[in-house]
């Protein structure tokens, strides 16, 4: 359809002064004025079911946690060089959420900071180089963490101490092999080929959903192995959070806790102050202590006043209205409804995910596989067409990305399922 005349020019003045790098979502984008639970709303007074953004996880315009920002703000705003005794309240109860060997907590802005501290430490702890991430990760977007974030493509190359390995999809298992196998070997021959040019190993980064590369989060019995021989050849394990944390997946409120494994550090963002520029890094202490007595770390804004109370207000949501419960039945129903829509279609090679994290695999033939990237746009411009927004991810942008606020509720789910129907029967 034709755009409205105000957002026409509203994306006129923004192609003059606006830097390099962004872009909209949707052939027909979108501006929204206003926002609660899982919905948008424009200028026009228009709702929009909102699948796809993870950030507002407890809902848009949480009262509970608008009201906590404006009260902290109206009152004062402190950095971590002074006692907050509200920031100890919130480390204390945020790292109670982790097993006990996971216990201490340093808090910066973004989820790009909080790995490019994470990978820092780790160098420091290891005396390492050497990083090991998934084929087509993204981890954040500092110089360092761009370095091993393959996602951000050829015009962002990567550090010569990196090395890449398959994602934990089990059609990359050669025949014969199960997929722990197959994990615990890329990892070997990546530990090998870094020795082989001069560098040890300092990390492993994983998203624990691994969202970028196509969101592979089952099964999830091949970590233990792929963690001893990162062990083995003395790195850690450094678990990303970004996406999988704050009980996204349903059944835990951390990923890798899925997975039966310790990393050796957390890192998180993204839902954490549901808004608020707030993320973290947690710690086994063992791994931080030297850097923490020779190295300063101050982050300005990291663990001021406001963020925190955004970040406590978060906890108290997730704690209150049982959030984890809904989220597993909101993702099951979910899954099961887009199972039964597409069980005959030629073109879905896969539904799956776990929690409100969601991915149906879109192919041009079911046997090979192929990725049919175009088909996939269309899916997601006609679902936004019809009001309702997701978006694509994985290697060839292929796999439907459906990762709705946490407030997702059985209503919504109906919302989402009988526009999807619709639109399948047209397009898959
Ligand atoms: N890690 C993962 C897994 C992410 O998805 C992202 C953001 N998409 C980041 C890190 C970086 O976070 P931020 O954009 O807050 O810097």
């Amino acid at each position: 359809g034709e755009l409205p005349e105000h957002l026409r020019e509203t994306i006129q003045r923004r192609n003059k002064v606006l830097g390099p790098g962004y872009t909209l979502i949707y052939k027909e984008p979108v501006e929204f004025v206003s926002g609660h639970g899982a919905h948008l709303i424009d200028r026009d007074g228009n709702d929009y079911l909102d699948a796809y953004n993870n950030v507002p996880c407890v809902g848009h315009a949480h009262p509970h946690v608008a009201e906590a920002v404006a009260r902290q703000m109206a009152m004062v705003n402190t950095n971590t060089r002074y006692v907050q005794e509200a920031l100890v309240d919130y480390a204390e109860r945020l790292l109670s959420t982790f097993p006990e060997e996971l216990s201490k907590l340093s808090i910066a802005c973004s989820g790009s900071e909080a790995n490019d501290l994470a990978v820092r430490v780790a160098r420091f702890h290891t005396g390492g180089e050497g990083i090991i991430v998934t084929r087509w990760a993204y981890h954040g977007i500092t110089r360092e963490v761009a370095s091993f974030s393959p996602h951000l493509g050829a015009g962002s190359p990567l550090g010569p101490n990196v090395r890449l390995i398959d994602p934990p999809d089990p059609r990359l298992a050669v025949p014969g092999t199960t997929l722990a196998e197959h994990m615990r070997q890329q990892v070997r021959g990546a530990i090998a080929d870094l020795e082989r040019h001069g560098y040890r190993l300092a990390a492993l980064i994983t998203d624990c959903a691994y969202t970028s590369d196509g969101i592979f989060t089952d099964p999830v019995d091949y970590m233990q192995g792929v963690v001893e021989e990162v062990h083995a050849a003395g790195g850690v394990y450094i678990a990303d959070e970004v996406q999988s944390g704050f009980a996204r997946l349903g059944e835990s409120m951390w990923g890798f806790s899925r997975h039966g494994v310790l990393p050796d550090i957390v890192t998180m963002g993204k839902p954490m102050g549901n808004g608020m520029p707030i993320s973290g890094v947690v710690f086994r202490p063992e791994v931080c202590e030297e850097f923490g007595r020779n190295v300063r770390y101050f982050n300005t804004f990291g663990g001021s006043s406001i963020p925190v109370a955004a970040g406590a207000a978060v906890l108290d949501v997730l704690e209150k209205e049982n959030v984890q419960q809904r989220v597993l039945e909101s993702g099951n129903a979910l899954r099961a409804g887009l199972r039964e829509i597409t069980k005959d279609s030629p073109y879905v090679a896969e539904v799956r995910g776990a929690g409100l994290y969601v991915g149906v695999e879109i192919v041009k033939d079911r046997e090979t596989l192929e990725p049919d990237r175009l088909l996939t746009e269309d899916v997601i411009n006609d679902m936004r067409d019809r009001r309702i927004l997701i978006n694509g991810t994985g290697k060839s942008a292929n796999t439907l990305k459906i990762r709705p606020p946490l407030a997702f509720d059985s209503a919504d789910v109906t919302r989402f399922l009988e526009t999807f129907a619709e639109v399948a029967k047209n397009r898959l």
